[in-house]
């Protein structure tokens, strides 16, 4: 029989592997943790069980549902709240149209600047804080999404370019942001009306079937890949040979996991740029949080970019009588040391009275290399550059990482499906 080896048990890698064993195939699957799932897997520390980074479904595919209804079973149903943090004021989501709580010279600058944004042909933006100017005009541009650009995709607007934006960014009309600035009530804006949560076990329960009698070897970090030899090598000193490679290994690792690598290879992997980021989980001993799934912190001084409640997601997600949350700090590895971490952003809270210090059970900070692609202008041409050669090379790249692509985790599920075996 054909050998197939599948690098990575995240979704995608999973998602591979279904594709293989319908065709009667039995995929190898090699994953360097000790666990399944990868960025949209979780991990349990005394009864609280956390998420990697914020994650529900509002998945459309009929063909990721089905696996997701069935593997599942239990599905809780939210229906999206997001709030900011802005100077310390909640501020429903998006801020633009709900300025509601802020002062009259705030919202009078705001309102000035969205009547008189910019007029430029869309056709001749070319970057992310243009857009953003034209969109919003310059005074919520600067205090709002480009500030948060700076925290979540740790860069400035100006370095990314705009096609993945789609409708991930709300654009209010000038009745929406006037009316928000005169009340409270404000219909829900978010580019997905409905969120799906399974009622146990965490976001991976989605896909923790596909787990299910899947041949995984854990523990096994790819250390090296001959494509000459047809062989795979591991961290525990392991060979694995193969027919067929499907890999959701991020594009970027190649460089040392293949030997003569083209230049020009070399050179487009140099241009792929990807976020990275710190979650510092909080268990707490009291339900007393605030009510919102989750929130966007434009306030420089918190080092969070975003909080969510993963026990609001789920009670399963934590013991009886206790809550949780988790917040999201994008930047370098060491960029903090620990106690920097926890100082920007659970002191943070309790600073501000969001939560009490007596109530923290424990924190946990957790490090993920690999969270969003960065869309700077060479994104395009280099992962091009880069799957083109690793197809060549007898590589299929699959799932967010193997594309290079802002895939939510039903894509990225799709993407190890279509597997070419
Ligand atoms: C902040 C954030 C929030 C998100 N929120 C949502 C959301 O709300 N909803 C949603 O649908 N999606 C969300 N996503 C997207 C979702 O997480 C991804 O689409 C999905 O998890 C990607 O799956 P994957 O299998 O392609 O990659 P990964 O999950 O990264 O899987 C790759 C696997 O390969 C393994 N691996 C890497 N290198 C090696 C090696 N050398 N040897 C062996 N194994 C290796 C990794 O350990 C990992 O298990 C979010 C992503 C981020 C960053």
């Amino acid at each position: 029989m054909e050998r197939i080896l599948i690098l990575g048990a995240g979704i995608a890698g999973l998602g591979a592997a279904k594709a293989c064993k319908e065709k009667g195939l039995e995929p190898v699957i090699l994953e360097q943790r000790n666990d399944f799932g990868g960025l949209a897997g979780n991990f349990v520390i005394d009864g609280f069980r956390f998420d990697r980074f914020v994650h529900f479904s509002f998945s459309k595919s009929p063909q990721v549902l089905e696996i997701f209804n069935h593997s599942a079973g239990d599905i809780l149903t939210h229906v999206p709240n997001p709030y900011n943090i802005y100077h310390r004021k909640w501020i429903k989501h998006p801020a633009q149209n709900n300025l509601f709580p802020l002062g009259k010279d705030e919202k009078d600058k705001i309102i000035h600047d969205f009547l008189h944004r910019p007029q430029v042909d869309m056709s001749q933006i070319s970057n992310y804080e243009q857009w953003l100017r034209v969109q919003f005009g310059n005074y919520f541009a600067e205090h709002f999404p480009m500030v948060y650009t700076r925290k979540y995709w740790m860069c400035e607007a100006r370095d990314l370019e705009t096609k993945w934006v789609g409708k991930r960014v709300y654009q209010p009309s000038v009745e929406e942001v006037i009316e928000g600035s005169k009340t409270a009530d404000t219909p829900v804006t978010y580019y997905a009306k409905e969120m799906r949560y399974p009622k146990h076990g965490g976001f991976r329960a989605f896909f923790s079937e596909l787990a299910e009698g899947t041949d995984i070897r854990y523990n096994e970090e790819v250390t090296a890949i001959d494509t000459v030899q047809k062989v795979v090598k591991t961290s525990q000193g392991h060979k694995y040979p193969y027919d067929h490679l499907c890999s959701s290994i991020p594009l970027p690792e190649y460089a040392r996991l293949l030997n003569d690598i083209p230049e020009d290879v070399l050179k487009a992997i140099k241009q792929l740029k990807c976020t990275s980021g710190y979650h510092i989980s909080i268990a707490l001993k009291t339900k007393d949080i605030p009510p919102y799934l989750w929130w966007y912190i434009y306030d420089e001084d918190i080092l969070a970019a975003r909080v969510y409640s993963p026990s609001l997601k789920s009670p399963d997600n934590a013991p009886e009588g206790c809550s949780s949350l988790q917040m999201e700090v994008y930047c370098e590895k060491d960029q903090y040391t620990e106690d920097e971490l926890l100082a920007g952003t659970v002191g943070k809270l309790i600073e501000a009275g969001i939560i009490r210090e007596e109530d923290v059970l424990f924190t946990h900070v957790g490090f993920e290399p690999y969270a969003n692609v960065i869309f700077t202008e060479p994104i395009y041409r280099s992962r091009k550059v880069v799957r083109d050669y690793l197809s060549s090379i007898g590589i299929e790249t699959i799932g967010r990482f193997g594309e290079w692509d802002y895939l939510w985790s039903d894509q990225s599920l799709l993407s190890g499906l279509k597997v070419k075996v």
